[in-house]
């Protein structure tokens, strides 16, 4: 493989792959290249202890193959952290496809993808992600079994972001309450950034709930839909960092908590459903807390979508991924007591809550 490297670290010059900060033990990486169809394809897994490592696959443009690859070993790490800390016996895992998903994404291509997925006999199991959809899911249906998110019609459990939406909710709620004393959003102001699949059904709760809610995305016309459809507000300032709100809800990109962002939040409350919210988990996640922002971590409040697209898996219903989605006000505000009881940050908190979990999970495996 032709790696560009672009990233300045010597370590990951050498070692461009077992060198990566994100690498982080993963298990195995998987690289698919198909002629015919144009496919470029990477499968990274991360964890296997807790079960089978899901997530989705990414179809992204990226500039480079490297930065395809750090990109799926950051978002299959996550996901062992996700699933651990939710409480599913599931592994973490994620794919990308190199491409524009809206020029180069082809029925063949995309079964091709399938098959790769089938190769690896349920040690990866696929979903949706940015750039692949419910209708891709299907295909790669008829190619293997090892695929949730497949359509209501098909027996899936459908768009996961209506759940995710929830979860995120749920999570503002309790860092609400762990900070401001009351998970009440009545005359809250809470600025949503990216009106998307998530952001616009997140909007939609935090309106009903009287909050005042501001939004901001790249299309104006989706923003315009907002004011229309529940009254929100277009945040028109150039700096959407330091809006004078008592939340921010990123629910658009990763990394916007970061160098140049940090110390012009005003908000006391962050969050939304952005993967990878923190540039750098250690740093920003502690300067957070030393600004006493409240932070849920991202990969605890946005887990509504694996919960939901695991009830494929153990044939739960969708009032079930509902009931276990709530449970992430819960587990959030637990996560925000043990970050104070021991005085880190609530990534890291969670974290640790993640791989003690993994850990225990792998004596009682290796004991059977
Ligand atoms: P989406 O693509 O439907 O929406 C993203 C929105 O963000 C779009 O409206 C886009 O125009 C906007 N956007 C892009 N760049 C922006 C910028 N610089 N500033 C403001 N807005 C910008 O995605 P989604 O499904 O709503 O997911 C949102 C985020 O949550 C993503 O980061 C995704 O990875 C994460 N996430 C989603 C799910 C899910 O179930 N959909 C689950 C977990 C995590």
């Amino acid at each position: 493989m032709n790696i560009e490297i672009t990233n300045p670290a010597e370590l990951q010059k050498m070692n461009p792959v077992f060198g990566q900060v994100s690498f982080d033990n993963h298990e195995q990486i998987v690289f698919c290249h198909d002629k015919y169809t144009g496919l470029k394809a990477i499968i990274g897994i991360h964890n296997t202890v807790m079960g089978p490592a899901l997530g989705g696959t990414r179809m992204w443009n990226y500039a480079n193959e490297w930065e395809a690859l750090n990109d799926v070993l950051r978002l299959s790490r996550g996901m062992t952290y996700k699933s651990a800390i939710t409480g599913l016996n599931l592994g973490g895992g994620k794919a990308v496809i190199i491409g524009d998903s809206k020029l180069d994404k082809t029925p063949e291509m995309i079964s091709k993808f399938g098959e790769y997925v089938n190769s690896l006999s349920g040690r990866y199991i696929t979903a949706e992600d940015v750039g692949t959809t419910t209708e891709d899911m299907d295909r790669i249906h008829e190619v293997t079994p090892f695929v949730t998110g497949i359509s209501e019609e098909k027996g899936g459990s459908g768009n996961p972001s209506p759940v995710t939406a929830y979860g995120v909710y749920m999570g503002m709620k309790a860092a609400a309450n762990y900070q401001f004393g009351t998970d009440n959003l009545e005359g809250k102001s809470v600025l949503v950034q990216g009106t998307g699949h998530v952001g616009e059904t997140l909007i939609s709760y935090l309106r009903k709930e009287g909050a005042e809610v501001y939004v901001t995305d790249i299309h104006r016309d989706k923003m315009e839909n907002m004011v229309v459809k529940y009254g929100a507000k277009i945040y028109e300032e150039n700096d959407i960092y330091s809006a004078n709100v008592d939340i921010y809800s990123p629910c658009a990109l990763g990394a916007t908590i970061n160098d140049n962002t940090i110390y012009k939040i005003r908000a006391k409350v962050i969050a939304g459903a952005a993967n990878n919210q923190l540039a750098v988990e250690e740093v920003h996640g502690k300067i957070l807390r030393e600004r006493g922002i409240a932070y849920a971590p991202d990969f605890l409040i946005n887990a509504g979508g694996i919960i939901n697209v695991y009830g494929e898996i153990v044939k739960y219903s969708k009032e079930e991924a509902m009931r276990r989605t709530e449970n992430i006000y819960n587990t959030t505000l637990e996560i925000f007591k043990h970050a104070d009881s021991k005085n880190i940050t609530t990534q890291l908190a969670a974290m640790q809550i993640a791989e003690e979990r993994i850990e225990k999970r792998k004596k009682e495996n290796a004991a059977k």
